[in-house]
């Protein structure tokens, strides 16, 4: 049996190019990048090179990338970081209602070490509206953390927008950029953002790898202490193939994306009409501002976990509500917080695509999806179609 893999916003293979770039630095190129001998040298040169290419592509110097583990850690380390850092000057975050975990679940332990938190609502289409931003922010506001992109129904937001009032209110901000690193153009200075978080993995790049740009000026107090990598503000040998990797990735993406983002417009859209062709079929998002590769429908009457293994049975892999949260019988926060009802978001679907998804794939999962929807729904004592 073939497999198709569309759960691409979970993780992304680690292209071949990626991997040629990163295999001298595991061996022969082993070197610590803080020793003075030539090992030593061949790694720091590597990270510098490195830490340019990613700076460049985010239009950044690079004394503001800081190397990090991943999306969790950049989040973790922008939100605790500034958070620390400015506590005298205020003490008040404010974020959305659909984060990724990694950005809202920091947000709500600094609550309970004292901070006060003001969690936005979204519309229904899973937008932040700026204006609701505005009314926010307080004298005491030192940070405003909003994605970029949603990881489950694709809804990209008005970054500039916010970053700008933001801005103009004298507090800092960071957005989660792991959704759209790769997949939009990421200019630091045009999107209005002080703080901004990428990770490897969800590039073609490898796991445990990210970086975290923090604009010239901004503190941040470390979550990791140590020696003096990264300008002291994250201490730690540095993981010189995976961020080698990472840049290699970033670079990559960027040369493609401009094609790659219209393929995958046009068989995501060929995907979402196909879907709600089954009756009582709902498309999660925005339509028109949406990640190229993320399709995120509810299908009433059916739970998302079974609608899982039935696909992964024809070889499927694919998403329901967050890998998070998946394991667990809550419903995505992410549906909830656009409005939909717990019956409802317990029947969603996420299919994300990528470099790999080819039109026969999209012909594939239109012929199975529906069977299978049909077949969980005659077995629900709450359809009677
Ligand atoms: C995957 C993801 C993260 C976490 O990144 P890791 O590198 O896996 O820690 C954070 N935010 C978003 C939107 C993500 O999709």
């Amino acid at each position: 049996m073939s497999r198709i893999y569309m759960d691409h916003a979970a993780t992304t293979p680690v292209r071949s190019e990626v991997l040629d770039a990163m295999l001298p630095y595991f061996n022969p190129e082993f070197g610590n990048a803080s020793s003075v001998y030539s090992w030593g040298r061949s790694a720091h040169q590597a990270l510098d090179v490195a830490r340019d290419k990613v700076a460049q592509l985010l239009a950044a110097e690079a004394n503001e990338i800081i190397f990090t583990s991943g999306g969790s850690e950049g989040a973790n380390l922008a939100i605790k970081g500034v958070a620390w850092a400015y506590q005298n000057k205020g003490k008040h975050l404010i974020t959305s209602a659909i984060e990724h975990h990694a950005v809202l679940d920091t947000v709500l332990w600094l609550k309970k070490q004292g901070f006060e938190v003001t969690v936005l609502p979204v519309d229904e289409e899973g937008m932040v509206s700026p204006a609701q931003v505005a009314d926010a922010l307080r004298p005491d506001t030192i940070l405003v953390s909003i994605m970029h992109a949603n990881n489950e129904v694709g809804t990209i937001q008005p970054i500039a927008e916010i970053g700008a009032i933001v801005r103009e209110h004298g507090a800092f901000f960071h957005t989660d950029a792991v959704q759209t690193a790769g997949v939009l153009e990421l200019n630091v200075q045009e999107l209005n953002v002080d703080l901004l978080s990428l990770s490897a993995h969800k590039l073609y790049g490898p796991k445990g790898v990210g970086a975290l740009y923090c604009r010239k000026g901004v503190r941040l107090e470390p979550l990791i202490h140590g020696g003096a990598q990264e300008r002291r503000r994250r201490a730690g040998t540095e993981n010189v193939a995976g961020i080698v990797g990472l840049a290699r990735a970033l670079e990559l993406a960027r040369e493609e994306q401009e094609a790659e983002n219209e393929r995958l417009t046009k068989l995501r859209d060929r995907l979402l009409e196909g879907l709600q062709q089954i009756p009582y079929t709902k498309v999660n998002g925005s339509l028109t501002h949406r990640l190229p590769n993320n399709v995120n429908v509810c299908f009433q009457y059916i739970e998302g976990e079974s609608m899982l293994l039935n696909l992964d049975l024809k070889g499927i892999a694919a998403s329901s509500g967050s890998a998070c949260t998946s394991g667990s019988l809550d419903p995505s926060h992410v549906l909830l917080a656009m409005g939909l009802t717990h019956e409802i978001a317990h029947g969603s679907l996420r299919l994300t695509l990528g470099r790999s998804t080819t039109e026969a794939d999209i012909d594939f999962v239109l012929q199975e999806v529906p069977v299978i929807v049909e077949r969980l729904r005659q077995m629900s004592p709450l359809f009677q179609g």
